[in-house]
């Protein structure tokens, strides 16, 4: 589903990336954990050409990003992406936080859209907020609708880049219970997240950063059942988050 193929990125001099290749398969869950500044988010940005890459190439469902007939914003629409920062539109209910894109990007009517977007919503179980804006919403609620709206795209891919990181305490589970719903249903998925007990739960494989390259790239049960094959970077960083 995504081929990420010696991706190589720089700003000015400074070298973001370094020959980052991994394949992700269609239903896999993985984890991308890390230290701060290891280049996870670029990664994961890369992937929805909201960052571009000046080596290597990405291929999304068949698609290469970095060819030039590609229609970047058509395959952006089907790639979803949530954020650490809920990133809704203030101004707008729910409902129609759930349906703009929709209407806008993928052309349904105002009605399908709504129909699919209030599906969506029912599934994160936040059904009886449609009406409201999302200053009336909790910081976990407001998150979950972000992952409505993103599902309402039909995405083929989701992407999430530490979605409970800058959320209090007490609003992390019940984002992270539907990051697990979604990946028991098969969704593809690639997580930034320092969640590891996510990890340990639902991921297929776990991707380690350090420094713009990837230097673990295993299955979850070698990840977290063998520190010792571990690398020493991968093992200091888990010895400080377990
Ligand atoms: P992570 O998500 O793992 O914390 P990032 O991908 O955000 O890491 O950043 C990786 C490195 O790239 C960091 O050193 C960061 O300072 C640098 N960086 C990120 N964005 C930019 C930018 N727009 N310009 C220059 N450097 C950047
Ligand atoms: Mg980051």
């Amino acid at each position: 589903m995504i081929d990420i193929k010696n991706v190589s990125k720089w700003y000015g001099t400074f070298q973001v990336l370094t020959d980052c290749t991994t394949t992700i398969k269609k239903g896999e869950v993985v984890v991308v954990c890390g230290p701060s500044g290891s280049g996870k988010s670029t990664l994961i940005k890369t992937v929805n050409a909201l960052e571009p890459f000046q080596k290597g190439d990405i291929v999304v469902d068949g698609t290469s990003i970095s060819d030039p007939k590609t229609n970047l914003p058509k395959l952006r629409s089907r790639v979803g992406m949530v954020f650490q920062h809920f990133e809704l539109f203030p101004h707008l209910s729910v409902t129609e936080n759930l349906t703009l894109a929709q209407i806008k990007v993928l052309g349904r009517n105002a009605d399908d859209a709504k129909t699919r977007g209030l599906k969506m919503l029912d599934r994160v179980g936040l059904m009886a907020h449609k009406d409201k804006f999302p200053g009336q919403l909790s910081g976990g609620q407001q998150q979950r609708v972000a992952i409505a709206r993103a599902l309402s795209m039909d995405p083929i891919v989701m992407l999430f880049d530490e979605p409970t990181s800058a959320l209090d305490p007490e609003m992390v589970g019940e984002v992270l219970d539907v990051m697990v719903q979604l990946a028991h249903e098969g969704m593809t998925m690639m997580c930034v997240t320092h969640e590891m007990g996510f990890a340990r739960k639902v991921s297929h494989r776990v991707i380690f950063m350090d420094q713009g390259k990837i230097i673990e790239d295993c299955t979850r049960d070698e990840f977290f059942g063998n520190p010792d094959a571990r690398s020493p970077r991968a093992k200091d960083f888990l010895s400080k988050i377990l």
